[in-house]
């Protein structure tokens, strides 16, 4: 084990796991493990940008009730102050690695989306912010001692006397397995998007983070909460293709395939409503009109705005034999982001001492039930940097906070027979997933979703390759969604039951899973 001894284990190579490794690289040895290329992943596809409050009529406390009302009553208070408070210090240093944010006569550029009450989405390349942090972050890490395995997915991370001491991990290529040893272990393996049909994530995202951290006993929290993005390109043989959030920021509109705009009747912030509201409309409305789509007019925009804001998505349309200048976007909702994850506390601890997590696998308790647009980029920096600060601390704050009275504990259900079961593949699993357990859920839906999935839990063998072990943690993950789903009997944020429609102040409380319960 000696050899393979770092100070830092990262496993995962997007803007959380790149990020740390930077950081820690000033404290010690640092190890990249990520399973792809060193730039698969979900962050190189970010397009609005990254939240910060640096506007004239902006400040952190107005940040701070954006993304508390957006959370719908689950955002936890003293995580979100942290988000808002220590963005502009984190943002420094991506400026300082070299991302290349947009200015305007030498001043960053801010644009609006959804839900914020002012302009404060920072942004790069007009709307391929990702891409250059991403391109930006693996070039200083490439330039620096760290050292990156590609290829390479961590399978089980391991623990002694209650500590972890390292992670296992298959070579795919070689098909080889290696242990590797460390003082700290960080999950930056992002969300869980690949769990449904349609989606917009990369396919590296297959919430291997969260079920290697549940296989070794760590807390789960917010499951339930997954959040689709309104405004997905549905080209037929076109993959899902995000269209921000931005361009309705920008005064794109939503019309029906009859061409009439509807959103004004859903919602008084038409548009600019919150995700959830927005893609729930949009389920409504293609169900009123028995069509699989609706439309995104940026038409009345001056065609240069249009171009040279949105170059990305211009240039990707085009390409595609539609020109959003003179014609509507067929757009329709998909599955995008994971607000429930590895429960940490506000340093990046998970409840395993020496284990760590960050980015869309943790879940910081930020964004509730409910995911304020462009945060998700900033909650990767700032509590990435909180951990390497942790880790560097002589005297060491008492482990997280006492389990707060809002949280619900439980173990994964035991489940009966089911009289038909499918077989178990990735396409089965995405089309239950969006059938039963995705936009618009009930208690029948996702009680035959949880019984078909515990049955294919029970029928899986010990993977042995890559695809094998993502569609095991995606079971997994599954079942934790769909679970959480059923216990919150009530809608709330990106969690919407027909036969609970309402919120109720009962459950205004987190669920959290463990292996064996919760001591
Ligand atoms: C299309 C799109 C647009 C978006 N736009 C925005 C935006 O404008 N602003 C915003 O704030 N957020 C946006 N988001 C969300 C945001 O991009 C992600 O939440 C964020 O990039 C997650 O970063 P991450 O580092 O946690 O994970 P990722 O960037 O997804 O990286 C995960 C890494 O973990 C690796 N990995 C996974 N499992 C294993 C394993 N078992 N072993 C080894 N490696 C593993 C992967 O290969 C990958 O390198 C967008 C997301 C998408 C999909």
């Amino acid at each position: 084990m000696k050899t393979n001894y770092y100070d830092y284990i990262v496993v995962g190579s997007g803007i959380a796991g790149l990020y740390i490794a930077l950081l820690a690289a000033e404290r010690g040895s640092v190890l990249v493990l990520t399973k792809g290329s060193i730039d698969d992943c979900n962050t190189r596809y970010a397009q609005g940008g990254i939240a910060m409050a640096m506007g004239k009529d902006d400040s952190p406390d107005l940040h701070f009730k954006d993304t508390v009302a957006a959370g719908a009553g689950l955002s936890d208070r003293e995580p979100v102050s942290i988000l808002t408070e220590e963005a502009a210090d984190c943002i420094a240093d991506l400026i300082k690695f070299g991302v290349p944010f947009d200015t305007l006569d030498g001043e960053i550029t801010l644009t609006r989306e959804a839900a914020h009450s002012v302009p404060r989405v920072m942004h790069a390349g007009g709307d391929a912010t990702g891409e250059h942090i991403e391109v930006t972050l693996s070039r200083q890490v490439r330039s620096s001692p760290i050292k990156v395995l590609e290829n390479c997915l961590a399978n089980e991370i391991l623990v002694q006397r209650g500590r972890v001491v390292g992670v296992r991990a298959l070579d795919s290529h070689t098909g080889s397995i290696e242990e590797y040893g460390c003082k700290f272990l960080i999950l930056a393996t992002g969300g869980a998007g690949r769990l449904f049909k349609y989606t917009t994530n990369s396919d590296v995202v297959t919430g291997d983070g969260i079920a290697l951290a549940f296989e070794a006993g760590a807390e789960i929290s917010d499951m339930e909460f997954f959040q689709f993005h309104p405004t997905v390109l549905r080209l037929p043989g076109v993959a899902p293709f995000l269209i921000s959030e931005a361009v309705r920021g920008e005064g794109g509109i939503l019309r029906n395939v009859e061409g009439r705009r509807f959103m004004p009747g859903y919602a008084a912030e038409a548009e600019l409503a919150t995700r959830d509201v927005v893609a729930r409309s949009i389920v409504y409305e293609m169900k009123k009109t028995h069509s699989d789509r609706v439309f995104l007019d940026v038409t009345r925009l001056p065609s240069r705005r249009t171009t040279t804001r949105f170059p990305h998505i211009y240039r990707f349309c085009r390409e595609h034999g539609l020109d959003i200048t003179k014609g509507l976007i067929p757009v329709a909702p998909a599955a995008h982001y994971l607000m429930g994850g590895v429960k940490v506390s506000i340093w990046g601890e998970t409840s395993i001492p020496g284990l760590f997590a960050a980015g869309e696998t943790a879940c910081t308790g930020v964004h509730g039930a409910n995911r304020l647009a462009s945060n998700s980029l900033l909650e990767s920096v700032v509590f990435g940097k909180r951990i390497v600060q942790r880790t560097g601390m002589t005297t060491v704050p008492r482990r997280g906070k006492k389990q707060s009275s809002n949280t619900m504990s439980c173990c994964l259900a035991e489940r009966g027979p089911v009289s038909k079961v499918p077989s178990l593949n990735l396409p089965n699993l995405q089309s239950l997933m969006w059938d039963k357990v995705g936009i618009i859920r009930s208690g029948k839906s996702l009680e035959e979703a949880a019984g078909i999935l515990a049955a294919w839990e029970s029928l899986l063998a010990r993977p042995s390759d890559r695809p094998a072990y993502e569609v095991t943690n995606l079971v997994l993950c599954a079942r934790l969604v769909t679970e959480a789903a059923l216990l919150r009997e009530e809608s709330r944020g990106a969690h919407f039951r027909t036969d609970f429609p309402r919120t109720s102040q009962e459950w205004q409380r987190h669920i959290v899973f463990k292996k064996n319960g919760i001591n």
